[in-house]
């Protein structure tokens, strides 16, 4: 015969309290815990010491206690907030107010609960918040060491790509279409030199969109133009992979208004990756008309990308373990920077893939005007 199963309920409600207290004020994050309606219920000494408080909290609602602003020091509603969470969520990027004027870098993670036990558990939310003032300072630094590093590394690799490229060039009229020894020792130096020139690339654009210094500048884009001028570009990279490079675009496409920059960097990331990533067949790059934007798209008959890879591969420094990713070069940025630069310009991401038959990067750029 089945049992019922219940709920443990607490034998003594106020016991349970205040293990519940001692574990709280043991927790080195501010814990401030809410009904529905944002009023705090409950919260541990290191709140008061973050909030710079020392009186009693209970009762008042949060944005009474908490004042917010956010990147571009607009006042953020807490309150609607808090209310709003459906699902945990955090955030690196608010600054807390103090009544002085002076301000902390927060991280500030809000959580929808249940409050008690079984269906008469009030619910509510549960804020943590955590000073990383410093973590940030450390962080831009980081940034903006990287940033003049990248730069001044730009002139002496472009200079040696150059030369490389000018001796290979002068190798291989005087080699007649032999391969030599120089001209392989040549070509390695210039797949290398390339591949240094793009790492630098990527680390200057993360490392400028990590201290929020992109900016978008918005101007009418050709999608015809940008397609056929990429085509034109890549082609002589495809082809020595033996690759056709092939277009699919809608005839009826209009002009776009939005980062020309970008949506040429994003594209050619899509494309770099489907000519690396692809040892037979072809490299689509496609445009079509959509509702206030346009859907690019970069298709391949590639080594595809697994189920488990795709949740993946936007993240920083990732790269596949599958071992044809790993006989080329990468640095497992490109993707990153890719989202990065989506975020500025408004643009959704989308990947279809399948291992062993290809993948489609597809991007919606919404028309910025
Ligand atoms: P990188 O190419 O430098 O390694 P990316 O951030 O551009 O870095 O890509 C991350 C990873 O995603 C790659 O290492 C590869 O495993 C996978 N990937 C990206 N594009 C493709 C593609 N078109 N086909 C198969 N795998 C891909």
């Amino acid at each position: 015969m089945a049992k019922s199963v219940q709920t443990p309920k607490p034998q003594n409600a106020e016991l349970e309290h205040e293990r519940l207290k001692s574990l709280i004020n043991s927790m080195a994050d501010g814990v401030i815990a809410t009904d529905e309606h944002t009023k705090i219920v409950l919260y541990n000494g290191a709140a008061l010491n973050i909030l710079d408080l020392n009186s009693d909290m209970s009762g008042k609602n949060i944005e009474a206690v908490i004042k917010l602003i956010d990147g571009n020091n607009q006042s953020v509603d807490i309150k609607k907030l808090v209310s709003q969470t459906k699902t945990s969520t955090a955030n690196r990027d608010y600054k807390l107010v103090y009544p002085s004027g002076d301000s902390v870098n927060l991280y500030l993670s809000i959580a929808p609960v249940h409050l008690g036990y079984g269906a008469a558990g009030q619910k509510g939310f549960v804020v943590l918040l955590r000073d990383i003032t410093r973590e940030k300072s450390l962080e831009e630094e980081r940034d903006e060491f990287i940033s003049v590093v990248s730069h001044e590394l730009r002139t002496p690799i472009a200079i040696a790509e150059g030369n490389i490229s000018n001796a290979l060039f002068i190798a291989q009229k005087e080699a007649k279409g032999k391969k030599t020894p120089i001209i392989d020792a040549l070509s390695q130096a210039h797949d290398q030199i390339n591949f240094l020139a793009g790492l630098i690339n990527d680390l200057s654009t993360l490392s400028r969109a990590e201290r929020g210094k992109l900016t978008v500048d918005v101007e009418a884009i050709n999608a015809h133009e940008l397609i056929e001028d990429l085509i034109k570009n890549y082609t002589p990279e495809a082809e020595r992979k033996g690759l056709k490079l092939l277009k699919d675009l809608d005839p009826s496409l209009e002009l776009l208004q939005s980062s020309k920059l970008y949506v040429r960097e994003i594209l050619q990331n899509f494309i770099t990756n489907a000519i690396k990533y692809t040892e037979k067949g072809s490299v689509t790059i496609g445009a079509n008309k959509k509702d206030k934007g346009i859907e690019f798209f970069v298709r391949d008959t590639g080594i595809g990308i697994s189920k488990s890879d795709q949740e993946k591969v936007f993240d920083k420094f990732f790269r596949s373990e599958d071992f044809r990713t790993r006989q080329n070069s990468g640095t497992g940025l490109g993707l990153y920077v890719t989202v990065k630069l989506s975020r500025m310009i408004h643009a959704d991401i989308d990947l279809k893939s399948e291992i062993n038959k290809g993948s489609t990067f597809t991007i919606f750029i919404p028309d910025l005007q």
